[in-house]
């Protein structure tokens, strides 16, 4: 019988990321588990949020694939193996297709994902108007002081507290760098919802094929692009319209202003003003889009500080051009549940097992940051390399991805093992 006491592990922050984390976490009997967040309830935007083959991988690994899978939703046949089909802004012509054999694109309704995980957490896991304000750490623990002025100490602390996590720059601080804000990318996005029905009677009326309902679709113009994805089993369409601001190497958002706020159509119109008939009829079906400028992390020199993590957006927060971002924190997750779910956990391996974290998911979690930024540079035609050559941006967006999906995520757990001294995984199973 194992007399230790149960490692405490407390995780900030209950979005994708952290309750994903969570929901495997309290299940091992070795760990003591309590996610703390900051609203009075959880709670996620109403949008779409779109998963690649490797999230999807991470989501079943997480032993949520099933709910998930009940809920989510995919490429239709004959297409099912098409993540998105690109086209011309000015006409809508089609230039080519990304395809991700076996899961096309996979998407749900984010509130929808997030009761699913929510639901299934056992009660007294999660505690609520409880907002992370500092962090103090001595000896082997970590304490975190709440702005109610209670606090909690435990073995580990997780930051999944976002891209404007209150944690992080501990972490940095304690690793002898500069704090990190979040920085505005120059892009903004209308985002809004679509009754399908409505949508594909719009496009009969203008003689558009409704095939831009049921498959999902990215226009590409310059400094804009607008992608388009069924959710809740087809019956909604999330569109997603993009706009950059090139003009300054360094754009900046007035401080202070909101992030997200209401939207006229007639503002998301203009934005998109000379974009062909499939663009437009879309754009007139959104009477009311929310405007969000979009913020992104720098690449962090690292996330891990003495007991304290930063997983998910706290961690890469990344433009959403390859639908990734969400991705990364889930595979954060699956690491660590992997990791920490092993009984051989104690106080005096956590350091090394946080040492692994950070090399073996800084690096890829960077190149996703990355190469996010690149993505949206290719879709609206600034790549330079490719710039409006149709021919090389097919041939580049056929393969972009594939790096990002077929990733071996066991593979990266089982070298975290070898780096601890632990049988393999694989030969555990
Ligand atoms: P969050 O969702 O930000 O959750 C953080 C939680 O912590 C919140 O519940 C918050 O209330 C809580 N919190 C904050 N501060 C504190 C505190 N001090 N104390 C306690 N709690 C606190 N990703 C994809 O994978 N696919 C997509 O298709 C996709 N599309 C996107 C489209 C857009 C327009 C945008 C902007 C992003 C998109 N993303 C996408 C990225 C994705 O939304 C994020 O990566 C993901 O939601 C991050 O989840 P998280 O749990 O790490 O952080």
């Amino acid at each position: 019988m194992n007399n230790k006491p149960a490692l405490r592990i407390g995780i900030v922050g209950g979005g994708i990321s952290g309750v994903a984390l969570a929901l495997d976490l309290c299940r091992q009997s070795h760990l003591d588990v309590q996610l703390f967040e900051a609203a009075a309830a959880f709670g996620e935007v109403g949008a779409g949020v779109s998963f690649g083959a490797n999230a999807v991988r991470a989501i079943a690994g997480l032993g949520i694939g099933e709910p998930y899978l009940e809920i989510a939703d995919r490429t239709p046949e004959p297409w099912q193996d098409v993540w998105f089909e690109w086209r011309r802004a000015s006409d809508g012509g089609y230039l080519g297709a990304s395809v991700a054999p076996g899961v096309g694109q996979s998407s749900v309704h984010r509130a929808d994902f997030l009761d699913a995980l929510a639901s299934r957490l056992p009660k007294g896991v999660a505690r609520f108007n409880k907002r992370a304000a500092q962090i103090e750490q001595k000896g082997n623990e970590a304490r975190v002081i709440f702005s109610d002025g209670t606090d909690y100490h435990c073995d580990l602390l997780i930051a999944a507290d976002g891209i404007k996590s209150a944690i992080r720059n501990h972490v940095l601080e304690g690793l002898g760098d500069r704090p990190v804000v979040p920085r505005f990318t120059g892009s903004c996005a209308y985002r809004g919802m679509i009754d399908s029905r409505y949508l594909r009677d719009a496009y009969r009326s203008q003689g558009i094929d409704e095939h831009l309902v049921d498959v999902p679709q990215m226009y590409l113009g310059l400094d804009g692009h607008i992608l388009t994805f069924p959710v809740k089993h087809g019956r909604i369409i999330n569109v997603v319209a993009f706009i950059s601001d090139r003009s300054r190497p360094d754009p900046l958002w007035p401080q202070g202003a909101a992030w997200v706020r209401e939207a006229s159509q007639r503002e998301m119109l203009d934005a998109f003003a000379g974009w062909g008939d499939a663009a437009r009829v879309l754009l007139e079906c959104i009477p009311a889009p929310t405007h969000w400028a979009l913020h992104d992390l720098p690449e962090l020199p690292g996330y891990v500080h003495g007991h304290v993590a930063l997983i998910g957006d706290a961690a890469h927060a990344t433009l959403p051009h390859q639908g990734a971002g969400a991705g990364q924190g889930l595979e954060d997750a699956y690491f660590l549940a992997r990791m920490l779910g092993d009984p051989q956990v104690s106080s005096e391996n956590l350091s090394a097992l946080l040492a692994a974290y950070d090399a073996l998911r800084r690096p890829r979690a960077c190149r996703v940051q990355r190469t996010s930024w690149e993505a949206g540079e290719l879709y609206e035609l600034r790549d330079p390399s490719v710039g409006n050559d149709e021919q090389a941006l097919s041939a580049t967006l056929r393969s972009r991805f594939d790096w990002l999906w077929n990733h071996d995520l066991d593979a990266d757990v089982a070298q975290a093992r070898a780096l601890l001294g632990w049988e393999s995984l694989r030969s555990c199973v």
